[in-house]
């Protein structure tokens, strides 16, 4: 929830017109901006690669549910990926692993690829509950999707007490994470679906940082937060 209309237009065509310049053709960079800025951002990215995403969803296709964005509205615009399960919505708006696995669902039937996001808080890696709690959390939203669906789907790592904390997960914590992830995706969905999925680490990723965390085995990008409110920043992490 950064940036008004103006400040976040402005903030975009810096994006665009630094990746423009820059050579990035092996690089798939999305840009999730609030609803406001979606329609406006899809006319602005034109012809410069970058794709949009939203930061959310609501399940239901259409109906009596004031306030919510549905898949199809996103569609319309067009949008390609949505986040669902980020932190801050389990965390402030009530989101469950189940309606994380909901959403997710809605979004396979819509062919909007879904981001599912997941990570443990500082007191359940202080507690050694971590590969517990991302286990459930990566378990319940990938349930029931078949090995095709899942090649829709794009998981983000955020450790939540590495969320805007300035504090980043080591390259090693990230790494481990990342291939118990994988794991999991083996065990439920076999090993071409382990192989292809892309799992993304965020949480206080910068410039300085992103090249030791992306050269992991398991780390296939990066889920950015206020790094990406700095145009040039934002680029040194997609160059990284
Ligand atoms: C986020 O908001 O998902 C995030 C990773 O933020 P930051 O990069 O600021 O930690």
């Amino acid at each position: 929830m950064n940036t008004d209309l103006h400040g976040g237009y402005q903030l975009m065509k810096e994006i665009v017109s630094l990746v423009r310049e820059a050579d990035l053709e092996q690089c798939e960079i999305m840009i999730f901006p609030s609803f406001i800025h979606l329609k406006t951002f899809d006319n602005t990215i034109n012809g410069s690669g970058i794709v949009l995403g939203a930061q959310n969803c609501h399940f239901a296709p259409s109906g009596a549910y004031t306030g919510e964005i549905s898949l199809e509205m996103l569609k319309s615009i067009p949008v390609k990926y949505v986040l669902i399960g980020h932190s801050e919505r389990r965390q402030y708006f009530a989101e469950t692993n189940e309606s994380v696995a909901q959403k997710t669902k809605a979004a396979v039937e819509q062919e909007v690829h879904a981001i599912v996001c997941v990570g443990e808080t500082l007191e359940e890696r202080q507690s050694e509950k971590h590969f517990e709690v991302v286990g459930l959390q990566v378990r319940t939203a990938l349930e029931g999707l078949s090995a095709q669906e899942l090649q829709s789907i794009v998981i983000a790592y955020e450790p939540v007490w590495a969320i805007g904390t300035g504090l980043t997960a080591s390259a090693d914590q990230a790494q481990e994470m990342h291939a118990y992830i994988r794991g999991l995706v083996q065990e439920s969905h076999g090993s071409p679906a382990a192989e292809a999925i892309r799992i993304l680490y965020g949480g206080s990723v910068k410039p300085a940082n992103a090249t030791e965390l992306f050269s992991q085995a398991d780390i296939d990008g990066g889920l950015i937060g206020g790094a990406s409110l700095k145009a040039e920043d934002f680029l040194g992490i997609i160059r990284a």
